[in-house]
């Protein structure tokens, strides 16, 4: 008997979309595998709600790690917990979103468990002989690799909210258990949570939005708030941005980051100012049914993965939607 654990993350007082994303693909593997295999909702910390959701949630079973100290989240005691985990159930498989959490939590178990670790996968699969392949961007997103792991356990694979569909989920209601984490007992963790803010704005996560409005370092620093009164005007919105933007401190939301290390989106509308169109940004935008771009070179890498090419300021262009909303 196999076991696959998906990882669950809280979103609040549920559990991220990433989970069920991933606890479908891995449905999809586990019918691939020539042995039986139990699918397990891995838990840290985490309330009754977050429970009793996965219970429902279709896995064969869910496991809550428990302990005072994984009350707050806190990467170092989260893989600290895990690591125990894995130790005394031998899963085959770990998947893990590439969400903030999950691309600290999955290396820093990968370290600890001295197992590999394949990162922001594009598609996950299993080949005859239950070779668990793990397809990741490469060179840019130029070529995609395959990434194989088969002396060491768990395979660890993140994979970035939005790729999967939660389709192909199992049904039904599974076991629960609650473990101690006793690794952590008496621990002193060496990072502290000092401060948590909740988001207010009314905008949409990327991967959630059907309209993106997405800023690249064409924008510039006084562009930037523009972005947001744009995306403001529409229902289903949200502000996308680029690496460089990111690195600048433009914005300091890094779930907003569209591309290889940032989300994958699928907005019926995204509308891109002063990017240039990396193959690291533009694999993430893909899925997008109409891209609109702005950019003031006529020959920008974007407009080749464009719908509509508007050869303009970016500047210009976010301040005459503005005056043009507000009539
Ligand atoms: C391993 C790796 C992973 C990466 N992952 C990501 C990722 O997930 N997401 C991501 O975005 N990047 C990622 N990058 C970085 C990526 O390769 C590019 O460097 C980045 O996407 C470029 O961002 P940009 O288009 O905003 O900036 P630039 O490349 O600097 O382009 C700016 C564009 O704006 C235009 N412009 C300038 N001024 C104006 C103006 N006033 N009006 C209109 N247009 C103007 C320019 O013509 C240019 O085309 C990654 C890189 C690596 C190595």
């Amino acid at each position: 008997m196999k076991k696959i654990f998906v990882y669950a993350e809280k979103s609040g007082d549920s559990i991220h979309p990433v989970y069920y994303e991933l606890l479908s693909r891995a449905n999809l593997l586990s019918e691939n595998m020539s042995e039986e295999v139990l699918l397990y909702g891995v838990l840290v910390g985490g309330n009754g709600g977050h429970l009793k959701e996965l219970a429902a949630s279709g896995a064969d079973k869910v496991i809550q790690l428990t302990h005072s100290i994984l009350d707050s989240e806190n990467p170092e005691c989260y893989s600290m917990a895990l690591e125990e985990l894995c130790r005394s159930e031998d899963p085959e498989i770990f998947l893990v979103g590439s969400t903030v959490e999950g691309t600290e939590i999955a290396p820093t178990l990968g370290v600890k468990l001295k197992t590999g670790v394949a990162a922001h996968c594009m598609d996950l699969r299993m080949d005859e002989g239950d070779v668990f392949v793990q397809v990741v961007p490469a060179f840019g997103g130029k070529v995609l690799g395959e990434i194989l792991t088969p002396s060491h356990k768990p395979q660890i694979a993140t994979v970035k909210p939005g790729l999967f569909q939660p389709d192909n989920a199992p049904s039904g209601a599974g076991e629960t258990f609650s473990v101690h984490a006793s690794s952590l007992d008496g621990y002193k963790a060496g990072i502290e949570l000092v401060e948590s803010k909740i988001n207010e704005s009314r905008l949409l996560p990327v991967e959630k939005a059907e309209i993106i409005v997405c800023g690249g370092f064409g924008v510039g620093e006084e562009g930037w708030p523009l972005l947001d009164k744009i995306a403001s005007n529409f229902d289903r919105s949200a502000v996308g941005c680029t690496r460089p933007a990111l690195d600048e401190g433009w914005t300091i939301n890094e779930n907003t980051m569209i591309g290889t290390s940032g989300k994958s989106v699928r907005p019926k509308v995204y509308l891109g100012f002063g990017i240039s169109g990396a193959a690291h940004h533009v694999c993430g935008t893909s899925d997008a049914d109409i891209v609109i771009s702005v950019n003031h070179d006529e020959n920008a890498e974007i407009f080749k993965t464009s719908d509509y090419k508007v050869v303009n300021d970016a500047g210009k262009v976010l301040s005459a939607l503005i005056e043009q909303s507000s009539r």
